[in-house]
């Protein structure tokens, strides 16, 4: 039984709004809306905090919105904390609150719930997000979350009897679930991952990456996905063999020290030795052998969610893990843990995190989240929505949302926008021809043009260097993350071009 019960004085947001009609409280605000056919979602992330009013009164700034509460109904902390997480990873937010789920539910997808999930989902982050006039901490504004809830009951029970659940389970099956719900593909065609035998180009990662996309196109996706190569090591012939895999989230090994983010995101990209019958099945030997097995990050997300491991089990035990993980607020930079220069720098601002305090068996989820509105940071403990200076309680952190703070905006991804190396390399080839051309035509050639040729040049080489670092090289612990995201993403983010065909109007 978990200590997870809070008691809400508190009433209903239906009684204190009596001036606008439903429909006009969910309206989100016209910045917010998004065009079906978008390219990509604005970063909302990237401005400075306004001024906090909070403090000065007993009252949240007036243009802040989405500080309700969720109602705990038994032991559901893990997925209120989930929820308001997840409602303030705002290109998420402006999608639902822009109804495009509507035009993109698949029902036709086995794997999908025929779009209930999405849709209760998609009213709940309204519901969050309806206008208030004002935010107060002795009137706070409560949601109950009954309606999710029973909907999440119908496809996987175990989130809703009232028992306490791992947040990182739920939100990796949610996600899933909202994927399959909105998938833009409506027949997946058959295709085949590619086991390599030498380490992959960027064109063998465009082509995998096109595999999955042929597959799996969704908002989920275009947010949340990123690509790691996954290598397996014969120790005995020192064969190997190359896999590219999807990523969803990133789940590190916590020390049983105090330890920074990056070294435990070190310790997981380490390599690590498989015996015995957890060995490698050789190709080459064809047979079992001890092998070493490697993550290698190959393209990062726009969002990324890290998963603090802090729950061990095994037939003996299961334990938690409750060392102090110090995570930076800003700039957590990937630059020197991915195996492959990026297009878009790989750094991040944190917006969210899910604690969890307390035992295994007896145990409390809060979140922290930064809003969008005023980028403050706010506490949210079921019922009770408290403002902070800044994320407390670092023990407690489970799992960390992170955004990418290099780019104006979230790109969605098609697969006409998959054949970028292919253009590289077709324009790097011509670049070369005309450098020839031009070192033919005069020893003291121009050298505005040939500069700029030899710039570009450079450029390209960048792009193309297989520039494995040398962190890449250290070894790693894999994790097969997500069930239906079986293959890749390409190095560089393609320059996404509108495809009429991608989202389809449902008849
Ligand atoms: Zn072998």
């Amino acid at each position: 039984m978990g200590i997870c019960q809070t008691k809400p004085k508190v009433n209903e947001p239906q009684t204190k709004m009596k001036k606008m009609n439903t429909e006009q409280r969910l309206m989100p605000k016209p910045s917010r809306i998004l065009d079906v056919n978008y390219k990509q979602i604005p970063n909302k992330f990237r401005r400075q905090p306004t001024q906090r009013r909070v403090q000065q009164s007993n009252q949240f700034d007036s243009d802040t919105q989405g500080l309700f509460g969720l109602t705990n109904l038994g032991n559901t902390c893990f997925l209120n904390s989930s929820i308001q997480a997840l409602s303030n990873t705002q290109p998420l937010a402006d999608y639902f609150m822009s109804q495009l789920h509507i035009k993109e539910i698949n029902p036709e997808n086995p794997l999908s719930s025929q779009g209930n999930i999405v849709k209760s989902f998609a009213q709940l982050i309204r519901l969050l997000w309806q206008k208030v006039d004002q935010y107060q901490y002795d009137d706070m504004k409560v949601l109950k979350p009954t309606q999710f809830i029973s909907t999440i009951g119908n496809y996987n029970p175990i989130f809703a009897e009232g028992t306490q659940e791992d947040a990182h389970e739920f939100i990796a099956f949610l996600l899933d679930m909202i994927h399959e719900d909105l998938n833009r593909i409506k027949k997946k065609p058959y295709v085949e991952q590619t086991k390599f035998t030498r380490f992959p180009t960027h064109e063998d990662a465009d082509q995998e990456w096109k595999k999955y996309l042929s597959r799996n196109q969704s908002i989920i996706v275009d947010l949340f996905q990123g690509h790691m190569l996954d290598t397996l090591s014969c120790l005995t012939c020192k064969s190997s063999r190359y896999c590219f895999e999807p990523f969803m989230y990133l789940s590190v090994p916590v020390m049983n020290r105090e330890c920074e983010l990056l070294e435990c995101i070190e310790e997981f990209l380490k390599k690590e030795t498989l015996r015995g019958e957890e060995g490698w099945n050789c190709t080459n030997c064809n047979a079992r052998r001890d092998s070493s097995k490697k993550i290698d990050l190959w393209t990062m997300p726009n969002i990324l969610i890290i998963h603090l491991k802090r729950f061990k089990f095994n037939s003996q035990f299961r334990a938690k893990i409750r060392s102090l993980v110090k995570y930076p607020l800003q700039n957590l930079s990937f630059e020197n843990l991915v195996c492959t220069k990026q297009t878009e720098k790989p750094s991040y601002d944190l917006y969210g995190v899910i604690n969890h305090s307390g035992t295994l068996t007896s145990g409390h989820y809060t979140a922290y989240a930064k809003n969008r509105d005023d980028l403050h940071w706010y506490h949210y403990n079921d019922a009770f929505v408290s403002p902070v200076q800044q994320p407390e309680h670092l023990n407690d952190a489970y799992l960390l949302f992170y955004f990418k703070n290099s780019v104006e905006e979230f790109k969605r991804q098609t697969l006409e926008g998959i054949n970028v190396s292919q253009k590289r390399k077709t324009l790097k080839n011509t670049i070369a021809i005309k450098q020839t051309m031009l070192n033919m035509q005069s020893q003291q050639s121009n050298s505005n043009i040939s500069d700029h040729i030899k710039k570009n040049n450079n450029n390209n080489n960048n792009n193309f260097a297989p520039s494995v670092s040398s962190q890449a090289k250290k070894k790693m612990l894999f994790r097969k993350q997500t069930k239906h995201f079986q293959i890749i993403k390409a190095q560089d983010q393609p320059s996404f071009q509108q495809d009429s065909s991608v989202i389809q109007e449902e008849n």
